[in-house]
Order: C-alpha cells, then sequence, then structure tokens
C-alpha cells in the first residue's frame, strides 16, 4: 500500500536522480567553457597587446592556464568514473570550487588588465568580460547559482572599478552591462526552472512506467508472475533451452478441494492460503526457474536444464512444504502435480504445458495430492 512515507521516499528518491540529471548535463555542457574561456583570454590579450601591462597579461594567462588544467582534470576524471560514482554529492562541490577558481581569476585579471587610460581597450575588456557572461549562461544553465556566481565573478570587477570612474563613457558603460546582467540573471531563472521541471518530469514518468509495467506482470495475491508474464518468460526459456539443446522440465500444480476450503472458512482465508502458496513456491525454485500463478488455484513452473527424475523430486518435495503449510485454522493442504519434459518429445510450449496438465488431471484422477509423470 502507498502510504504518505512511501510517498514521501519516493519524492526523495525523484529529488536525488533529478540532482544527478543536473549534474550530468552540467558536465556535458560545459566541456567547452572550459577551452573557451582560456581562449578568450588569450585573444583579449592578443588584441590588446599593445594597449596594456605585458607582464600582467602573461601572468593572467598563466594564471588561467593553471586553473584551466585543473578543470580539465576534473572533467577527465568525472567522464572516467564509472556512472554510479558520478552522484552530486562527490562532484558538486570540486565543481564549484574549480568554476569560481577560475572565474575568479579571470574577473581579477580582466580589472588588472584594464589601461586605467585607454577607452578602447577597456570597451575590449568589457566585451569579452560580456561576452563569457553570456556563454555561461548557456554552459551552466542546470545549476542557476553558478552561473549567477561566474557572471558577478567574471563581470563585477570591471563594472564597478569603471562605475567609480570620472568619465560619464565608462559610468555609462558599466550601467550598460549592469542593465544587460540584470537580464541575463532574469534569464537563467526561467531556464533552470524549465529544466528542472523536465528532468523532473522525465524521472516521473519513467518511474510511473516501471510501476505500472511491474504491476502488469505480477500477480496481486501472491506475487508471483501472473499468466501474461509466466508464458513470456516462459516462452524465451523455452526458446534458450532449445538454442542451447538442453532438457526444460514443466511443472503443474493445482490445488486439492480449494472450493472446500473457502466454503469452509470463507474467501479470505482462501486469499490467505494463496499467498502462503506464493511464498512456499517463490522459495522453493532457482533463479533460473520461470514460475507463476496461471489463475485460480493452479500455478505452474518450468525448470531448465533439469532431468525429469529431478523434476519429479523436486515437485514432491513442492508436496512436502505444501503439506507443512501453517494456515491455521485450514489443516491438511494438498496439491496435485503433473510433470513433463522435452524429452519425450514436446516440440513447442503449450504442448508441453498440456502434457504435464494431462499428467496433472491424471494426478486428481488418482487420488490427488500426489506427483504423475507425462508418459
Ligand atoms: P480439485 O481438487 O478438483 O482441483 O478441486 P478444487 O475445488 O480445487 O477445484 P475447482 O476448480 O472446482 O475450484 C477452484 C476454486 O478456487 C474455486 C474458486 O472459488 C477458488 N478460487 C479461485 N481463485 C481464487 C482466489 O483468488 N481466492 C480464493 N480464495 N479462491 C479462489
Ligand atoms: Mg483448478
Ligand atoms: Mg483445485
Amino acid at each position: 500500500m502507498d502510504g504518505p512515507g512511501s510517498r514521501h521516499s519516493t519524492d526523495l528518491f525523484i529529488a536525488e536522480q533529478v540532482r544527478t540529471d543536473r549534474l550530468q548535463q552540467l558536465f556535458r555542457q560545459s566541456v567547452s567553457a572550459v577551452f573557451g574561456s582560456f581562449l578568450a583570454a588569450v585573444m583579449l590579450c592578443w588584441l590588446c597587446w599593445q594597449r596594456v601591462d605585458q607582464s600582467v597579461a602573461c601572468a593572467w594567462l598563466a594564471l588561467l592556464g593553471g586553473a584551466s588544467l585543473l578543470r580539465i582534470s576534473m572533467f577527465l576524471r568525472y567522464f572516467r568514473s564509472p556512472e554510479c560514482e558520478r552522484t552530486p554529492q562527490r562532484w558538486e562541490r570540486q565543481y564549484w570550487l574549480t568554476l569560481s577558481l577560475s572565474a575568479a581569476i579571470w574577473g581579477g585579471g580582466a580589472l588588472a588588465l584594464m589601461p586605467p587610460a585607454d577607452l578602447v581597450a577597456q570597451a575590449l575588456v568589457m566585451l569579452f568580460a560580456v561576452g563569457m557572461s553570456v556563454s555561461a549562461v548557456s554552459c551552466y544553465s542546470a545549476y542557476r547559482n553558478m552561473t549567477l556566481v561566474s557572471i558577478s565573478l567574471v563581470l563585477l570587477p570591471s563594472t564597478l572599478w569603471l562605475l567609480f570612474q570620472h568619465s560619464t563613457m565608462q559610468v555609462g558603460m558599466a550601467f550598460a552591462v549592469l542593465v544587460f546582467a540584470s537580464f541575463v540573471a532574469s534569464a537563467t531563472h526561467s531556464l533552470s526552472i524549465a529544466l528542472e521541471t523536465a528532468f523532473r518530469l522525465s524521472r516521473e514518468m519513467a518511474q510511473a512506467h516501471s510501476i505500472s509495467t511491474r504491476a502488469a506482470h505480477t500477480d496481486e495475491l501472491t506475487g508471483l508472475k501472473n499468466r501474461r508474464a509466466f508464458f513470456e518468460h516462459a516462452q524465451q526459456l523455452y526458446s534458450e533451452c532449445q538454442r542451447n539443446q538442453v532438457n526444460l522440465c514443466a511443472v503443474m500444480l493445482d490445488m486439492d478441494h480449494f472450493k472446500r476450503i473457502n466454503d469452509t472458512y470463507g474467501h479470505q482465508v482462501g486469499d490467505q492460503v494463496l499467498r502462503q502458496m506464493g511464498l512456499v513456491i517463490s522459495a522453493s525454485f532457482r533463479d533460473t526457474d520461470v514460475h507463476g500463478r496461471l489463475g485460480g488455484e493452479e500455478f505452474a513452473v518450468l525448470l531448465p536444464d533439469t532431468s525429469i527424475e529431478v523434476a519429479v523430486k523436486i515437485a514432491e518435495q513442492l508436496i512436502e512444504a505444501i503439506a507443512g503449510l501453517m494456515t491455521d485454522p485450514v489443516h491438511g493442504i494438498t496439491a496435485s502435480l503433473g510433470v513433463a519434459s522435452t524429452a519425450t518429445g514436446d516440440n513447442d510450449l503449450h504442448s508441453l504445458m498440456h502434457s504435464a496438465d494431462q499428467a496433472l488431471y491424471r494426478a486428481k484422477a488418482l487420488g490427488r495430492n500426489q506427483v504423475v509423470v507425462a508418459p
């Protein structure tokens, strides 16, 4: 049953998956930013080479190069790590640290580079800083705060410096950049909400799909495969056994006088007995066996790579396990079983199941509570 507790844990699980999706999106989207930010700095230095302090430019490029190498090594480690290790807990902090470092170097360097008396160079520096902010929106949109922090670190040092200069041209430039930055900030808000909604919806849909698929394949009462799922798996197993030329045995089980149990103790007690049968059956077979509830009080099991002698032994053990069921107030529960094997010439799944069914009806006719092998 779905209680508020399980609803809450499902929500938490989806929230965690959405966080992981955002992280993946971040890493995928921002690889180019590492190279782009360094190239932009190289380009700016080249354009302004005669206008700026060249030793400052070299130091800036060296620092940026170091920060970029740090980021590249983090990207390499992330993409080489197995999927299960790509968790927000492991990577978000590193990402924040390296991004903040590189954005701070970019913004600080741009300010250090600014030649106080050269308006053209100042405009060029601002042009590149603004360009960096635009690319930050496209690279870090999955993390709104990252976009805002990196834009602030890149833009603010030079913009604030310009704002406090005497020339109206410089103050105007600073205002224009601030207005622009505020538009970018509001755009990232809508973008990151849209992205998060998309991630959440796709995770919720995947989960709903897996729940409905499981429900469509499971018998609600016993938890075993239902008839449809049993035959789907049975057909696969049959083909596999044919391909590998291994023997396959089918066991059909029908509970004896089950109607009497219902009539004597009520349907609820009958259901309880069927639930117990589900537990016995799921505990009695290997993972490679296929079992399910075909309907009512009828079950079937397929045993791959099993001889008919072993299959009969297994069926007899099942009869013992059923006899030992503690289903107060019902006592002496029994079942009849029919066993058939592909070794005796059945050449498709349905004729194999039919042979087992015939054997089962002979077991009923012979007095029930026994195993009969198909001839
Ligand atoms: P036999 O030994 O010949 O198999 O006798 P039987 O009474 O077991 O066989 P029959 O097919 O006449 O009756 C099966 C009964 O199983 C009838 C039906 O009410 C009961 N049954 C089928 N499905 C369920 C179920 O989901 N819950 C309960 N409680 N009873 C069920
Ligand atoms: Mg029946
Ligand atoms: Mg029956």
